[in-house]
């Protein structure tokens, strides 16, 4: 194990000896036992802040932390991708968070579209696509919808702003992802054994720590609600290996300064109005059941994927492109041949590599020597 690094000019250190000792402690009882674990870390973010402060680098040797399918734009399917750049070259705007400008669909991304002339826009916000539609009604416009259940509310928020105002000209392309339903799919892969769930923060802070209990009775494993910042990390997996080392599987929410057992019902009940579970295919993974989010039928009216008749299904991948085994804990980004030679951030091959929540890009830029 070894020492917490200087962390936005503090050192650490001396806050996390005794989480590291409890660690420690924790992992050797496992050890005894002759027993390793491997644990995820389900969100982006917690990719990214273990990265930051190579939080890797201070677990004892029998604990593995792999990173899971928590990065919105990575799971984003080609097919969505191809969609979006379809509807931008047929004289649509596009409006959408940065990082999708450069995930790789079967041929090109959002941002060699826009070169050759299409419109897209980028947004930091999705007020921004409502401000288009207003202001230029004669174009239709179209937000693209992905996301985890983190970003749905204020999305969806949009279709009642374009009722509101009666704006023909606004629509969603939507893909949004549920995070239990693929904790539920990694669990059934035979060829990854995980022992603990580190659970993500914002998703766990709309849908509540609650929402994991099945995981923990159905499969006796247990879950842990962190938040980002490098101490409630350390405090999340010794939570983990806490439980494993006691033979205890349970749930515990250690960020319950913003997670309420019940999530954000207000949002919950938004999403409830606008949205039904569908199947969704994740890049790289495939379909997994009941895992999206998809418009109600009586809301059909705002669906772009209808009213421009286009297909969010399909689309070829790069198959030198690991991402699918990347997102599913299976390999860590190196065991890619691509990794740092063919695919960087500045000329990337996967979605991995391209968000700022990847883990392709977390090792690149935090890993790589
Ligand atoms: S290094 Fe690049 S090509 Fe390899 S899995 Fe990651 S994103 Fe895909």
């Amino acid at each position: 194990m070894g020492d917490l690094q200087y962390i936005d000019g503090f050192r650490l250190g001396a806050a996390a000896a005794p989480l590291q000792g409890q660690i420690a402690a924790h992992a050797a009882r496992l050890a005894a036992g002759g027993r390793r674990v491997r644990l995820m870390e389900v969100c982006g973010s917690h990719t990214m802040a273990i990265g930051r402060f190579g939080l890797r680098d201070l677990l004892p040797e029998n604990v593995e932390l792999v990173s899971g399918p928590g990065c919105p734009v990575c799971v984003t399917d080609n097919g969505y991708i191809d969609a979006a750049i379809e509807l931008a070259r047929r004289e649509v705007v596009v409006v959408t968070f940065g990082d999708m400008l450069r995930v790789p669909g079967s041929a090109g991304s959002l941002a060699a579209a826009r070169t050759a002339g299409a419109r897209v826009e980028v947004a930091y916000s999705p007020e921004r696509a409502l401000e288009i539609a207003r202001r230029e009604p004669e174009r239709q416009v179209v937000f693209l919808a992905i996301g985890f259940e983190t970003t749905v509310a204020p999305v969806i928020s949009l279709i009642a702003a374009a009722e509101r105002e009666e704006l023909g000209n606004l629509s969603l392309l939507v893909a949004f992802k549920l995070v239990p339903p693929a904790l539920e799919a990694l669990i059934a892969d035979p060829e990854l054994q995980i022992d603990g769930f580190l659970c993500p923060a914002h998703v766990s802070a709309i849908i509540g720590s609650e929402a994991y209990r099945p995981i923990v009775e159905r499969h006796r494993l247990p879950c842990v609600v962190a938040g980002f910042e490098p101490l409630d990390i350390l405090l999340g997996l010794r939570g983990l290996l806490e439980m494993l080392a006691e033979q205890r599987p349970g749930l515990r929410n250690d960020y319950s300064r913003v997670v309420r057992p019940e999530g954000n019902t207000r949002a919950r009940a938004l999403i409830e109005r606008y949205l039904q579970p569908v199947d969704a295919a994740w890049r790289g993974i495939g379909t997994i059941p009941a895992s999206g989010l998809g418009l109600r039928a009586e809301w059909s009216a705002f669906d772009a994927e209808r009213r421009f008749d286009v297909s969010t299904h399909g689309g070829r991948v790069d198959r030198r492109c690991r991402c699918g085994e990347v997102l599913r804990g299976r390999i860590r980004p190196p065991e890619c041949g691509l990794f740092a030679s063919v695919c960087t951030p500045e000329q990337p091959v996967g979605a991995c590599m391209v968000s700022s929540e990847g883990s392709c890009a977390a090792w690149y830029r935090y890993a790589r020597h």
